[in-house]
C-alpha cells in the first residue's frame, strides 16, 4: 500500500521526489514543492424523528458491504454544502436544500483506492428528515437501513474516522 507521501517522481518532469517534511515533496530537478493535504468528504447523519438515523451499505471497495453515512468526496469547485446536496441526491433520491442542513464537526481518516493510501477530512453534517420520506439507493450505495442511534453496528462501519465522530456525537447527546 503507497501512501500519498511516498510518490516517488515528479508528476512534471519525472525526477526523484525527495521527502522534506512530513507533508511535502520536493523534486530534486525541477523543485516542484508538492504538499499532501486531506481530501475533503462529507457525511451527514440523516435523523427521522424516531430516533433513528439512515446508515447506506456500500457498493464499492474500500470497503464495499460496510455500513457508512451518505456523502462522498467533495468536487472541485464546489462548495461543501452544494456537495452534500448533490451527494443525498445521488445515492439517496433525496431532494435537499442548503438551508436544511446543519454542519456539526470534522474528522479525519485515511481512504485507500486501488493501491494508494489517501489522507481525507470528513466534514459532518445532519439534517432531519421525515420518517416516510422515499428513499431510492443508487449510484455507489446498494442498500439503506434505519437504525435506532442506540444499535448502529460500530463494528460494521467501514470507516475508522466516521465510527469514532457517531461514538461521541451520541455519547455527547445521551
Ligand atoms: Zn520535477
Amino acid at each position: 500500500m503507497t501512501q500519498e507521501i511516498d510518490f516517488k517522481y515528479c508528476p512534471q518532469c519525472a525526477a526523484l521526489f525527495l521527502q522534506h517534511a512530513p507533508n511535502l515533496l520536493v523534486c530534486s530537478a525541477c523543485d516542484l514543492h508538492y504538499y499532501i493535504n486531506p481530501r475533503s468528504t462529507n457525511a451527514v447523519l440523516l435523523q427521522n424523528n424516531k430516533n433513528q438515523i439512515l446508515l447506506t451499505k456500500r457498493r464499492f471497495d474500500p470497503y464495499a458491504g460496510k455500513y457508512d453515512l451518505p456523502g462522498g468526496f467533495i468536487n472541485i469547485n464546489e462548495s461543501v454544502e452544494e456537495s452534500v446536496v448533490r451527494e443525498l441526491k445521488e445515492e439517496l433520491g433525496v431532494d435537499m436544500n442548503i438551508s436544511d442542513i446543519e454542519y456539526l464537526e470534522s474528522c479525519f481518516d485515511t481512504y485507500e483506492f486501488k493501491g494508494v493510501n489517501y489522507y481525507t477530512v470528513g466534514l459532518m453534517y445532519r439534517a432531519q428528515i421525515k420518517n416516510d420520506i422515499v428513499i431510492i439507493p443508487a449510484d455507489d450505495v446498494v442498500s439503506v437501513l434505519w437504525v435506532d442511534i442506540n444499535d448502529i453496528p460500530y463494528e460494521d462501519i467501514a470507516f475508522k474516522g466516521v465510527a469514532t465522530f457517531m461514538k461521541s456525537y451520541f455519547s455527547s447527546k445521551a
